[in-house]
């Protein structure tokens, strides 16, 4: 069942988006070649606590981080962990906080030093993509419209979007219907309403779309082994308009914040 939201509602989803995305930017700013992952997610958890909030992932279904940092090949659900990020590398950066009993839910992946053209143009497109799928996500459009807004513009560069992992509603649960995929036809699926709050989340790979879960039960790893990115806004869908809750500005040190 869809649960729509009220402006009150919206607002306090706001306070939680926005949090995530400067912790996200906290840990943007250390990503660089030397830093363990491990590093990465200890100062996301202490960043959220100082704000007066709690790590949204830490335990929910058991997943023992704050973040989920998910290197190169590596889809979603990474563990944090000693690995050295390296020049060259990507590393995808989901965060997730409970405030005033709602949850926050956004992801950025970031660049480890210079990295190749190929994998730089992996992440833009894919970062796009999201733009995309956001600018299709208003009142009376389907969900196979912003899905295959992000599956036909990252196929036309010869990506392939993930299929087993979704986007989702948001609330006072991480995860509420409706399912949001990355793929689908135009006009078809369940209608965007007013109230809906809703993170759209990309995962997109260079090569093949297949996947196969890591030995650890979490991380998910592409069936190729080649880089995989993954960007993810959560956005609130009004009567009129659709506002983007998440802001990369943050990360993108286009907005400075305390
Ligand atoms: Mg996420
Ligand atoms: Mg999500």
């Amino acid at each position: 069942m869809v649960k729509l939201k009220t402006e009150e509602e919206i607002a306090i989803l706001k306070e939680n988006a926005i949090l995530v995305s400067k912790t996200l930017a906290e840990v943007g700013k250390k990503v660089a070649p030397g830093v363990t992952t491990m590093e990465l997610d200890r100062l996301a958890e202490t960043f959220i606590r100082d704000h007066g909030a709690v790590p949204g992932f830490l335990g929910y279904g058991g997943f023992p981080y704050t973040l989920c940092l998910s290197v190169n090949d590596v889809v979603v659900h990474g563990f944090p962990s000693d690995y050295r990020l390296e020049e060259g590398d990507i590393v995808s950066v989901d965060c997730g906080t409970i405030f005033k009993g709602y949850y926050g839910d956004s992801a950025y992946t970031f660049p480890v030093g210079q990295v190749s053209e190929e994998t730089s143009s992996l992440l833009r497109v894919t970062k796009e993509s999201l733009e995309r799928g956001i600018e299709k996500a208003v009142a009376g459009n389907r969900i196979g419209d912003v899905g295959n807004a992000i599956q036909s513009y990252i196929e036309s560069f010869g990506y392939s979007a993930v299929r087993e992992m979704v986007g989702h509603g948001i609330g006072r649960n991480m995860h509420e219907s409706p399912e949001v995929p990355n793929y689908g036809h135009a006009g078809q699926g369940k209608k965007l309403l007013a109230g809906m709050t809703i993170c759209i989340e990309p995962m997109i790979n260079l090569g093949v779309r297949n996947i196969y879960l890591n030995d650890n039960g979490w991380a998910i790893h592409t069936a190729d082994g080649k880089y995989s990115a993954h960007f993810e806004k959560t956005v609130a869908i009004l009567k009129d308009r659709t506002e983007v809750l998440t802001d990369y500005d943050y990360i993108e040190g286009k907005k400075s914040y305390n």
